[in-house]
């Protein structure tokens, strides 16, 4: 047999006619020539070279995203959190100071407390819902402002409105996580908003089979910032990744649709039940911003619905267990519905008193409602209920 070498390249006549993005797992591409690699590199022309600075796949998933936000140039990274860390590392400096909401993700949180200040950069929270909270709580030295649409688990919509005009009129930069939103409901970078962030592991791609995350910013400097420190940093996403991501994108607006369409459903269904003491969702009329979110969220609500009981962790325990088929997972965004139990999971580490201030109490879940059967879902809960009184 006559040897052949290792990589003989090329892809047979008509691959190109393929319907769905290729896969591109390749790491490395090749050049023409030097000219042709130093003007890719100069930024004359395009091209790959190396995948930790930029792949197909990504690109392909991060202009999608783009068309969805009303963005340019937005970056696909490993992560939600690695878009967190893209915007808050890569823009700040030591001696500036970030404003965050006071109900953000329980990491970006910590990147505010312990990450940020370690690196003598200064952090403080206020409630985004709250106006004259977010104006007192700036200082001279403040950059940046990280809010979240939607708060997580209690709902409430942050004034962004109130928040564009404050950060526009104070030349502070305003970053938005638009995780629980979606572009389906708010677009904040064409309402105002300089830097956008997301967790395309959640709704977007929908499946929990991956983890990215999406960060696009308006000014074009900052697009170069958030991008060197990516590359710097190690930030890349997998192809494979992006690739599945793209797949589930391609379902996002029924996804999200139905989903919601349940979620109001389900709130209202809860809303009349013996041993439910409340239930939060946007849109309903006994939500402390119900009308904010008519406002802002273009008549939807989101894929979310809080509710509490009216007893302990025996019930807690016994709603879970009887809500068989459920996934008690904490989680949100995914295909089948999720429940999550802030006291035990992602607000464990609160002190009793602040977690009774924002009514978090053990009879508190969090439902992420997916794609089921309105009825059969429904009737899951109502199992749950039973289970919850009888305990
Ligand atoms: C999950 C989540 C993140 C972090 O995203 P990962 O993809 O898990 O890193 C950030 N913000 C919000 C609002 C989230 O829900």
């Amino acid at each position: 047999m006559k040897p052949t070498l290792i990589r003989p390249g090329g892809l047979p006549p008509g691959a190109q006619h393929a319907v769905v993005t290729p896969l591109m797992p390749s790491v490395v591409y090749a050049a023409d020539s030097p000219d042709a690699l130093d003007a890719q590199y100069g930024g004359v022309v395009e091209g790959y070279t190396y995948a930790r600075e930029g792949h197909p796949n990504a690109d392909v998933l991060a202009r999608r995203i783009d068309a969805m936000e009303g963005a340019t140039g937005g970056l696909v990274v490993g992560s939600g959190m690695a878009a967190v860390t893209a915007v808050l590392l890569g823009l700040l400096e030591s001696g500036d100071h970030v404003l965050g909401g006071d109900q953000l993700y329980g990491r970006s949180l910590r990147m505010l407390k312990e990450d940020l200040p370690r690196l003598g950069i200064a952090t403080s929270q206020a409630d985004p819902t709250d106006i004259d909270a977010m104006r007192a709580a700036l200082r001279p030295e403040t950059t940046l402002i990280l809010i979240e649409v939607v708060s997580n688990p209690t709902l409430r919509v942050a004034d962004m409105n109130g928040l564009i005009e404050l950060a526009r009129e104070k030349n502070i930069l305003l970053a938005v996580d638009n995780t629980f939103t979606t572009p389906r409901a708010i677009r904040p970078l064409e309402m105002g908003a300089d830097i956008l962030i997301h967790s395309v592991t959640k709704l977007m791609a929908g499946h929990s089979d991956v983890t990215l995350g999406y960060v696009a910013a308006k000014d074009e400097a900052l697009r170069r910032k958030l991008y060197d420190f990516a590359v710097t940093t190690g930030l890349t996403a997998s192809p494979f990744d992006c690739w599945l991501a793209e797949r589930g994108l391609m379902s996002f607006d029924l996804r999200f649709d139905r989903a919601e369409a349940t979620a109001q459903r389900l709130a209202d269904h809860l809303a009349g039940q013996a041993g439910v003491k409340r239930v939060l969702y946007p849109t309903r009329v006994d939500h402390p911003d119900h009308a904010r979110a008519q406002g802002l969220l273009q008549g939807h609500g989101c894929n979310m619905v809080s509710f509490e009981l009216d007893r302990g962790r025996d019930a807690a325990n016994a709603f879970v267990k009887g809500a068989d088929g459920v996934a008690f997972a904490p989680t949100l965004g995914d295909v089948g519905t999720t429940l999550s139990h802030p006291a035990s999971s992602s607000h464990r580490s609160l002190t009793p008193a602040l977690r009774a201030s924002l009514g978090l109490t053990e009879g508190f879940f969090r439902v992420s409602v997916g794609l089921e059967d309105p009825a059969a879902l429904l009737a899951v809960f109502d199992k749950g209920l039973e289970a919850a009184r009888q305990a």
